[in-house]
């Protein structure tokens, strides 16, 4: 498969991030980003669903997190440039704005999210957030028929890893969408309660020291990093280990 890698089992898309907002992502066509980080890989590895729905042909894995950059490189992987999940939504956003797609939010608690969505439409103006609802539901068939009452072209789930992953693999079949991509505390950035690494830390690979520096109790993911490369390592070429 031309524009991607192969690691652990996984597709991990490896051109830039403009190739895959221009090129890869067809609007017609219902497709999963997965945000590829080391946390979200390996829950795919230890949960055979996931790990099923990863390698599905409507999944789109990018490289995000240094951990899976330094696995690519050190198994001599073809592999452009990191692509961290904000971007790739924030970029989406902008597609949407520019091309009056409808967006429809879940997660995140109420208040930070009523400020990201507020955040949003200032920022990419014009744009149609259909609805959106905060990340802390009991009854999922409702929030199901929510988004299907709008059915979004751009499906945002930031419930966290692996729930988010959850939420769309196993409902995939009922949810109408055209993309949707699970971002983690991305809705806690673009509402202001959380800020992302200064550019320079970011450039180097280091925007994990930065969250582990402002929000401590991220130490004991980090562990996931290693474990991760240690794992795709020990991998043998033809198969998993
Ligand atoms: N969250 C949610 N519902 C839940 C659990 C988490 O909406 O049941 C939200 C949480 O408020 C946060 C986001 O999910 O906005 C994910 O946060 P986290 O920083 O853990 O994600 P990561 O970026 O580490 O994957």
């Amino acid at each position: 498969m031309e524009n991607y890698s192969k690691i652990l089992g996984f597709n991990i898309y490896n051109n830039s991030i403009s190739a895959l907002i221009n090129d890869e992502i067809q609007w017609n066509d219902k497709k999963v980003i997965v945000s590829g980080n080391p946390e979200v890989l390996y829950s795919g590895l230890n949960d055979k669903s996931l790990y099923h729905y990863f390698k599905s042909k409507n999944s789109i894995i990018v490289p995000d997190g240094i951990g899976t950059v330094i696995l690519c490189r050190l198994k001599k992987k073809v592999l452009k440039e990191k692509i961290a999940g904000i971007e790739v939504l924030t970029s989406l956003l902008k597609i949407c704005s520019e091309k009056n797609k409808k967006v429809y939010i879940l997660g995140a608690n109420k208040d930070i999210l009523n400020e990201a969505v507020k955040n949003i439409a200032c920022k990419f103006s014009g744009i149609n957030i259909c609805g959106y609802h905060d990340g802390y539901f009991q009854d999922t068939d409702k929030i199901i028929n929510k988004i299907n009452g709008c059915s979004p072209d751009l499906l945002v789930v930031a419930l966290g890893c692996p729930k988010q992953e959850k939420f769309i693999y196993e409902n995939f079949d009922k949810l109408n969408f055209n993309i949707a991509m699970g971002v983690g505390g991305s809705i806690d950035i673009l509402g202001g309660k959380i800020k992302r690494a200064p550019k320079w830390m970011i450039n180097i690979g280091l925007e994990w020291v930065y969250r582990v520096i402002k929000e401590p109790f991220r130490i004991k993911r980090l562990f996931v990093i290693p474990k991760f490369i240690l794992r795709g390592l020990k991998e043998k070429e033809n198969g998993r280990k």
